[in-house]
């Protein structure tokens, strides 16, 4: 009867605001408190929902009906919570793909990726890779259990047309997994672009604050995602039910968020195409950048992520850059609603020039971010050090 009351769940700010929370009952909270429980009270026949903590927990339930309307709203999909995005991404590869199956990665995507292939390659999987930009992956499917797409790309920003790889995979008998941290559910929805998983890191966009790791996997096939599950049961790597329980809270303001990082990443992008020392400049809503094409058909709503790139000349004026900035915090990860900043050689697991910056666009005031950033370059521009 009663979500009769609730207004028709349309738009994507009306849908963040409430997703995965429970019908209102009377003298409880609108979103309940996170349940902290290692065994729940279980007399006679081990039945029911919740039995024992590592199989099931009632905060990550809410949180991950939330994710699942978002990522596909109106569909019966599932959706698996894990404690990192790496954890997620770890969950589909190992669960799905076996001794002797071969896998196709990218070879731009996330630095943690080769660690990832190491260990696929010591379990016995055979890993092809191809660049995230063009069309290589066709040829590499051949065989292949499963295609690995991570669109818009970290760091590189590179896109790939999703719908058609994933069409051509289908084509040759395998699943295909989406990375979709960057994008995040309200920017794109690789489950309608034709994927069988989407996968994320919660820890950038999705949740916003820098204040939690978190990562899921959602999928329409209901044995895909029990697999995803039993997986998460055997390797036991599980959700807290706060870091779930503060994720679910930041839900409601993701359209917020999302939006505005979007328009000052597109405002920032745009003053430094007018600076002589910014090369590769690179933002899929820049009209002219190599992605924008493919971006603007298959990503959501104008939101094309809080990320930037960038290069400076060489190693020393990147760090002089990121030094002189006031209101940019030199910190890696990205999505937060405090820019950050950082020169992504430093970690030495991208294919990156010295100078390259990875820039996340929070949620400051336009003007405001994008005069620190000009007086930064300004004031980097030559070795000032005091004598
Ligand atoms: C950060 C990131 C991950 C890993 O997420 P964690 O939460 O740090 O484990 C995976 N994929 C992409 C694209 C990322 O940016």
């Amino acid at each position: 009867m009663r979500s009769s009351r609730r207004p028709p769940m349309t738009g994507d700010g009306t849908r963040v605001v409430r997703a995965g929370l429970p019908e209102p009952v009377a003298h409880e909270p609108s979103m309940p408190g996170p349940v902290f429980a290692a065994h729940y009270h279980l007399p006679g026949e081990p039945v029911g929902p919740y039995t024992y903590g590592r199989y099931d927990n009632p905060t990550w339930g809410g949180l991950e009906r939330a994710i699942g309307e978002l990522e596909a709203p109106g569909e019966a999909v599932g959706t698996v919570g894990f404690p990192s995005g790496m954890g997620a991404v770890s969950a589909v590869l190992l669960s799905q793909v076996h001794s002797g199956d071969a896998v196709v990665l990218p070879d731009d995507g996330y630095q943690a990726l080769p660690l990832v292939r190491e260990q696929l390659e010591a379990y016995g999987v055979e890993v092809r890779t191809a660049p995230t930009a063009g069309d290589a992956q066709l040829d590499r499917l051949d065989g292949a259990k499963l295609l690995w797409i991570e669109s818009p790309s970290n760091p590189g920003l590179e896109v790939c047309d999703i719908r058609r790889l994933a069409d051509a995979a289908h084509e040759a008998g395998a699943l295909v997994a989406v990375d979709n941290t960057l994008a995040t559910p309200l920017g794109q929805r690789p489950l309608e672009l034709g994927a069988d998983f989407s996968v994320a890191s919660g820890t950038k966009a999705l949740t916003g604050h820098g204040d939690v790791l978190l990562g899921y996997v959602t999928c329409r096939d209901p044995e895909l995602a029990a697999g995803v599950r039993r997986w998460r049961s055997t390797a036991g790597a599980i959700l807290g039910p706060m870091e779930a329980w503060l994720a679910h809270r930041s839900l409601a303001t993701l359209q917020l968020r999302v939006d505005r990082q979007a328009a000052n990443a597109l405002a920032l992008a745009e003053a430094l195409r007018h600076r002589p020392e910014v090369t590769g400049l690179r933002h899929p809503g820049l009209p002219d950048d190599p992605s924008h094409a493919v971006a603007a058909r298959q990503m959501r709503g104008g939101r094309f992520g809080c990320v930037v790139s960038f290069t400076l000349p060489d190693r020393k004026r990147a760090e002089r850059f990121l030094a002189a900035l006031r209101l940019v915090d030199g910190a890696t990860s990205f999505g937060g609603v405090r820019s950050t900043a950082e020169r992504r050689g430093r970690w030495g697991g991208d294919d990156v020039p010295e100078g390259f910056i990875r820039f996340s666009v929070g949620i400051e005031d336009q003007e405001d971010l994008v005069a620190d950033v000009e007086r930064a370059l300004d004031e980097s521009a030559e070795d000032r050090a005091p004598r």
